[in-house]
């Protein structure tokens, strides 16, 4: 084939594509002006709506049930929703009154699969003009919430201990230096702030008239 002799769809062809198959005139010619010189097959889509921004959803997405709660319709599919709504989420307290050296009441609340907990000498106040003094104390394991007995005299925290109230809550906050819950207990109904002050001292206060 001489140079001059290329026909016009030849000619308009981007530049590589063309020059491997004019160089031999057996092939027949395909319809797709790529084929016959990619052999990797069609290019990987990666636009906006492709691959690589899909691929980053779902790494920000692996540690929360979002996806999980997105694929499902929970009215018409009898497994467990993944995620309640923020402040519904319910969670198990206890108040455990503990006649140790000192009388306490052991607040402590579900969190992170562990018991939060507080000592809080004179109990968790009834009145929204009392405040009380909670000590934070080490997280206990959750089977402390049914935990009673007595403590040997001599050991940490000696002394008897039973359960004064239980219930669930739910959490409006929970940060390192403040926790708002409500108190859905037995006994104890309502809403309550624990703040911190300084060091593991606390405030409890209940935000509820009485
Ligand atoms: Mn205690």
């Amino acid at each position: 084939m001489k140079p001059g002799s290329m026909s016009s769809s030849e000619r308009t062809a981007p530049p590589g594509v063309g020059a491997a198959s004019s160089t031999s005139t057996s092939q027949p010619r395909s319809t797709s002006r790529f084929a016959a010189t990619n052999p990797f097959g069609p290019a990987p889509i990666t636009t906006a709506s492709g691959i690589i921004p899909k691929y980053r959803e779902r790494v920000a997405k692996k540690r929360s049930l979002d996806e999980y709660d997105a694929k499902r319709d929970f009215a018409r599919t009898p497994e467990p929703k993944g995620k309640r709504p923020k402040g519904t989420h319910e969670s198990r307290f206890v108040v455990q009154e503990h006649h140790a050296r000192a009388l306490h009441w052991d607040l402590r609340l579900e969190r992170d699969g562990v018991l939060a907990s507080w000592a809080v000498p004179k109990g968790i106040p009834p009145d929204p003009k009392k405040n009380h003094l909670a000590v934070r104390t080490e997280d206990h394991p959750l089977e402390y919430l049914d935990f009673q007995g007595d403590i040997p005299k001599g050991e940490y925290g000696g002394g008897s201990m039973h359960v004064w109230d239980r219930g669930t809550f739910e959490t409006h906050k929970f940060d390192d230096r403040e926790v708002m819950v409500t108190l859905h207990g037995e006994r104890v109904q309502g809403r309550y702030v624990l703040f911190k002050t300084h060091g593991n001292q606390w405030m409890i206060h209940r935000m509820d008239p009485p």
